[in-house]
């Protein structure tokens, strides 16, 4: 049996960077990943004829500096598409341009002086300097008095609900401010911004990766799932799939809390796998539209009017260009639910009808007609909820197990989720494993 450095659990963005650092660095590493592609929530797929695309629309903002420093490292910087953001705004039954300030001058459906209370929120969140002296506040108990309650009911509510539904009302205040301060410094003077893409999707930088990995010694394994890990004292000495026992020196584990504590169960370490299982997620659902007309001209629409029931419509042909996709043109209308939702339960057929019908609403020409092949892609783990007091609660990544270490998204705190801080954390942690490693 081999005895690895390093043994990583899962291939998404997290695990094979820090996979990619040490074997640079020398390490025998191995990541195992239970599905059959790597880049995990990042990941592609491809529909009958090959065209690639991604099971959930990604891209990143110029603020962002982990993935285009990766790119480059990997000499991929050709591959990086940019685009100025085209959002806009789904209200009263018509489109609203909402990308500059004077889109925003122009945006009737709301009072002018609601209009210049929405325009001046950016830089009365810049005024919060610590994020926790608004952890214990809900996002609206935070917002409200700083915008006005019709602000918040027409432009902040709808958008809130759609992103945290049942958590609506519970998520704390964090991850909007840290939103908006975010977005707010990706604006050029003009108060436009870009975004940038990756050519065939982030699964092709994934790839890239497992190449990168692969060319350093490092193994990457796919379709084995962790089930359990054996354990030695005060360390684990190995982890299991239902074909293999996997020995190393340290291990890192990087899928969602419930999924570790599961791996995990037969520790025995009852109260931190209850701390783990504290923290909640919701899931998506995100249906993927390939369409023989375009339905707008906006990349990013978020939908205002209350009763739909998607993020938005993230038309991405408006982004990257629809001949990198045989001029078809791909939509994607994601929707974060529990998976308690009975929603959670459609087929993928039911799942096409409840979308065509929502679709219709806003956009009259549409026809079922126009789809011409669609994927329905489900995560039960893809968004952590940042309740009140989140850090106070939140799991670190040092376990009860000397060399078992966690990087997580739901770790990512203050900072939301995102591919951008999957590769800063997986940095991060291969230069802790360093580190341990030279210590034994
Ligand atoms: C709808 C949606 C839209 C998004 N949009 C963007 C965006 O525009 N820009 C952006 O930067 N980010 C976006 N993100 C977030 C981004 O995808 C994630 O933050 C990032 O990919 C997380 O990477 P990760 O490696 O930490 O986790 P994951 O991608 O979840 O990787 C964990 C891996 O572990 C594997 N795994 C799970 N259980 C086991 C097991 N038992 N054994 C072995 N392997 C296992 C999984 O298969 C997975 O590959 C979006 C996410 C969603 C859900």
């Amino acid at each position: 049996m081999k005895n690895y450095d390093v043994v990583i659990v899962g291939g998404g963005f997290t695990g094979l960077t820090a996979a990619y650092y040490l074997a640079k660095a020398g390490k025998k590493v191995r990541v195992v990943e239970g599905d059959n592609s790597p880049g995990g929530l990042a990941g592609t797929f491809e529909f009958s004829d090959g065209v690639k695309l991604e099971k959930f629309y990604h891209h990143w903002f110029n603020n962002d500096v982990h993935v285009p420093a990766l790119v480059k490292e990997l000499g991929m910087e050709g591959d990086v598409i940019t685009l100025p953001s085209r959002t806009g705004m789904f209200f009263n039954g018509r489109m609203w341009k909402l990308s500059t300030p004077i889109d925003l001058l122009r945006f009737t459906a709301l009072p002018f002086i609601d209009r210049i209370r929405l325009g001046l929120l950016v830089l009365q969140v810049r005024r919060v300097k610590d994020w926790r002296t608004i952890e214990h506040l809900s996002i609206r108990e935070w917002l409200e008095p700083l915008c006005g309650k019709t602000v918040y009911r027409v432009v902040w509510e709808p958008l809130i609900n759609s992103k945290f539904s049942i958590f609506a009302e519970t998520v704390n205040a964090v991850w909007f401010w840290k939103k908006l301060v975010l977005r707010g410094s990706t604006r050029d003077k003009k108060g436009g911004e870009e975004l940038a893409y990756f050519k065939g999707g982030f699964g092709r930088l994934a790839e890239a990766l497992v190449t990168a990995i692969e060319k350093s010694g490092g193994e990457v394994s796919f379709n084995q799932k962790v089930t359990d890990v054996a354990v030695a004292g005060d360390k684990i000495s190995s982890i299991k799939t239902p074909t293999e026992e996997i020995v190393g020196q340290e291990f890192l584990f990087t899928p969602a809390f419930p999924i570790i504590s599961e791996i995990f169960e037969s520790s025995g370490k009852f109260e931190w796998l209850d701390q783990m299982r504290r923290i909640k997620y919701l899931g998506n659902m995100c249906l993927v539209l390939r369409l023989k007309k375009s339905l707008s001209d906006t990349y990013w629409l978020n939908v205002n009017d209350p009763g739909f029931p998607f993020v938005g419509v993230i038309e991405h042909t408006n982004f990257d260009s629809p001949e990198n996709y045989k001029g078809s043109r791909i939509a994607f209308l994601s929707r974060y639910l529990a998976v308690e939702d009975p929603v959670w339960k459609f087929s993928d057929q039911e799942y096409l009808k409840f979308a065509s019908s929502h679709l219709q609403r806003m956009f009259p020409e549409f026809d079922e007609s126009w789809v011409l092949e669609y994927r329905v892609w489900r995560s039960e783990h893809a968004q952590p909820v940042t309740e009140r007091n989140y850090s106070s609660y939140v799991p670190g990544s040092e376990t009860p197990f000397a060399n078992a270490t966690i990087s997580t998204m739901a770790q990512i705190y203050p900072e939301d989720r995102g591919t951008n801080y999957a590769i800063r954390e997986g940095q991060r942690v291969s230069r802790k494993l360093l580190e341990q490693l030279s210590s034994h």
